[in-house]
């Protein structure tokens, strides 16, 4: 690691000034261009397992995973190989493969409550078209949604939404029509009284409750004690859907998702990250009688020229058999745990009031003594001092979320001696921190 001596950033700041000339800041995505913390992003030229370059040279070890997806790390070589091979065979071709086939049939086989699977680009258009789908088997047209809770971009789901938009503090975006947003109605994560009062006061007009069963958008908040069943209860109970948006916690916290580590069964399912192996992709899927509302079976209309894309498709399967195979779980969730508990050490000695957890390989920090359940807890949480101590994490070869508002992830690539220098670079941030 080249850390002795301050980072150079003289390569990421010229190529950040020509980016912010011709892109609205800098970024084709805002969580990107380091508002949430503060200075200014680095530029990647190139990563490799639990490690990241930047344009100037320095290297990092990587929490941040493309925000996801690259649960074998970077530039895995059966991803990188089935990619080009794919690639020899062409880009895309607007009609089906036999490779589509596969990675749904292995997605079923890994959260069986999707009894049928239609890929899509990314993890919004998976929220988007599940929602459509909702509404269109329904009838009905409100949706609810969880405060802090992140789905994506789509119109409905912009209200007291998390990840860049609760950094931005933007949680109601402009442009997206208040009789729209009239439609989405919020609770509380983790009140199921909450829940129950929506459910009275608007039966049998809720077409679906949408959520992420454990939080990753809000930093990382995990579902209480029967929270998520109660969920399932209520949506039941009035003939409402309820969506799992696994979008982060898929083949994250449990190989099946939330669903299988929490034994619910949602209505539908919505996934990305991870089944794209790095490429954009997002699914969703459930029960068959409601996924066959979808065209060209049923009325609720939803395409894509690029869905399903070949190249998307070889590098998902390839990055999905692994964990098949391999079952890298139990293990993943070992190391996960080590790297939190050693950073909560690191606030236990140094006296910073700090709280944690993780499922699976999905982790978060707060600077907050806790517990923190909800996203008003999670704002409550120690903004300025996540700002300097992120910085001191970077200075010191360490890049995790940027954004108090952000999940990390571990990938297999990342050993025992990498989280035990990520816990004493941390050490070392979170002492000049306190400063
Ligand atoms: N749902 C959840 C739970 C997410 O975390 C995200 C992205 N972080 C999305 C949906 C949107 O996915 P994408 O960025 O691929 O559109």
């Amino acid at each position: 690691i080249n850390n002795a001596g301050p980072r150079q950033t003289a390569a990421s700041s010229e190529l950040f000034r020509r980016a912010c000339e011709i892109t609205p800041g800098g970024v084709n995505s805002p969580v990107r261009a380091f508002r949430g913390v503060g200075g200014e992003p680095f530029f990647v030229s190139r990563a490799q397992g639990s490690r990241l370059w930047d344009a100037d040279g320095n290297e990092y070890i990587d929490y941040v995973l493309s925000w996801g997806p690259m649960i074998l790390g970077h530039a895995h070589p059966a991803v990188v190989q089935a990619v080009t091979d794919a690639a020899q065979r062409g880009t895309s071709y607007g009609a089906p493969t036999e490779s589509e086939v596969q990675l749904a049939e292995l997605v079923r086989d890994f959260v069986p409550s999707m009894q049928r699977v239609r890929f899509v680009n990314s993890g919004t258009e998976a929220t988007m078209s599940a929602v459509r789908l909702a509404r269109g088997f329904t009838g009905r047209d409100m949706i609810l949604k969880f405060e802090g809770n992140y789905h994506g971009h789509g119109d409905s789901f912009l209200v007291k939404a998390g990840s860049g938009v609760a950094t931005l503090g933007l949680p109601n975006s402009p442009g997206v029509p208040a009789e729209l947003s009239k439609l989405t109605l919020t609770a509380p994560y983790n009140d199921l009284e909450a829940v129950e009062e929506i459910f009275r006061a608007h039966a049998g007009k809720i077409a679906c409750v949408i959520l992420e069963p454990v939080v990753g958008n809000a930093g990382f908040l995990p579902p209480d004690d029967g929270f998520l069943h109660g969920l399932r209860r209520i949506t039941e109970a009035d003939g409402s859907l309820l969506i799992f948006d696994e979008v982060m916690t898929g083949f994250r916290v449990a190989p099946g998702g939330a669903q299988e580590r929490f034994g619910i069964v949602p209505d539908l399912t919505t996934l990305g990250k991870v089944i794209g192996g790095g490429l954009p992709v997002g699914a969703y899927g459930g029960r068959a009688d409601i996924m066959d509302h979808i065209a060209p079976v049923g009325p609720v209309y939803q395409a894509g020229t690029l869905s399903g894309n070949p190249l998307a498709m070889a590098a998902g399967l390839a990055q999905l058999r692994i964990l098949r195979d391999e079952n890298p779980y139990p293990e993943l969730e070992r190391r996960t745990r080590r790297l939190v508990a050693g950073l909560l050490a690191n606030g236990a000695e140094l006296g910073v009031p700090m709280s944690g957890g993780s499922y699976g390989s999905m982790w978060g920090v707060f600077l907050a003594a806790g517990p923190v359940r909800t996203f008003a807890d999670a704002s409550g949480s120690d903004v300025a001092m996540f700002r300097r101590f992120f910085h001191g994490a970077l200075q010191r070869g360490v890049f995790f979320a940027p954004s108090a508002f952000e999940a990390g992830f571990l990938s297999t690539a990342h050993t025992d001696q990498d989280i035990d220098e990520t816990i004493s670079r941390a050490r070392d941030a979170l002492r000049d921190a306190l400063a």
